[in-house]
């Protein structure tokens, strides 16, 4: 039986007071939909009152534009590839993120936490509008099934040549990758506490903030090979690689979000942005793209 919409106490008590009051067909995807009217407060409503989708225009595009995005086509290609507003490109990327659950810390992942026993990490660099703003990705994954546990982009200081002209022109940029690394542990040793072995590569960073977080798990640390840092070659063959599922999954995010691509136009305006992204396609790469 239909309750009505608007919480009113007949919403509570006496559920028979809601009528059909005829249908009307949506102009954005041509469904009919039903109306009613509640005989208690006289207010009337429709089945697709309450609706996420409501007042969208352009409901058909919503999952377009989330493989699109996530399929290394730009914003602005989307819109075009779809007749639609790069506004609205926007607006349904954001939209997609928060129905699909994608804006918490950790990756959405279905993997049942026993499963997850090993796990590597590193940091990938990017940058927000110019290279003297650099971007660390801490990405996280299984090792067995190359799944996505965590992607989390923040700030992070200028290196090498570039230190003294970024602080020159931007002031001193804030290091946020230590507080990010010890959120995503915090989080990941909550929900996978099976885990037994993590790996990474070589930085004065991280055994602290591991040993910290999983006491008894083991840590092994791996020298060279910087695959996911700078250089085109991450997927160049050199013989074995101990962090293979790490360094795999790190070109898929290069390969898959334009704006992380070696040579891109697109770059990122705001770090909220990408990380909007990063767990957009962190979801479609645990759901559609390893898929077992
Ligand atoms: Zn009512």
């Amino acid at each position: 039986m239909k309750k009505c919409a608007f919480f009113c106490p007949s919403s509570i008590y006496v559920s028979e007071k809601v009528i059909k009051i005829g249908h009307f067909r949506r102009k954005s995807d041509s469904k009919v939909i039903q109306r009613y009217r509640c005989l208690h407060c006289k207010k009337s409503f429709s089945a697709a009152t309450h609706s996420d989708l409501r007042g969208q225009n352009k409901r058909r595009c919503n999952t377009a534009v989330y493989r699109l995005v996530c399929s290394g086509v730009s914003q602005r290609r989307a819109a075009i590839l779809l007749n639609i507003n790069k506004i609205t490109v926007v607006r349904k990327f954001r939209f997609m993120a928060n129905k699909l659950g994608a804006n918490g810390l950790l990756t959405k992942c279905t993997l049942p936490p026993e499963k997850v026993r090993e796990i590597q990490f590193d940091h990938m660099e990017t940058f927000e509008h110019t290279k003297l703003k650099p971007i660390s990705i801490l990405v996280v994954v299984d090792k067995t099934t190359r799944k996505i546990l965590a992607a989390k982009a923040c700030s992070s200081p200028a290196k090498g040549l570039l230190v003294e002209k970024s602080i020159k022109k931007y002031g001193k940029r804030q290091d946020d990758r230590m507080q990010v690394m010890k959120e995503a542990f915090r989080e990941i040793a909550k929900v996978y506490p099976y885990i037994e072995k993590i790996e990474s590569d070589k930085s004065p960073l991280y055994p602290q903030v591991i040993r910290d977080h999983f006491p008894t798990a083991k840590y092994k640390q791996y020298k060279g090979r910087r695959g996911c840092v700078t250089g085109q070659g991450e997927l160049k063959s050199g013989g074995y690689d101990p962090l293979f599922s790490l360094n795999q999954t790190c070109a898929m995010f290069r390969a898959n979000m334009n704006r992380l691509f070696r040579r891109s136009w697109c770059t990122t305006k705001k770090c909220a942005d990408l990380n909007i992204h990063l767990s957009l396609y962190g979801h479609y790469h645990n759901s559609v793209l390893t898929k077992v």
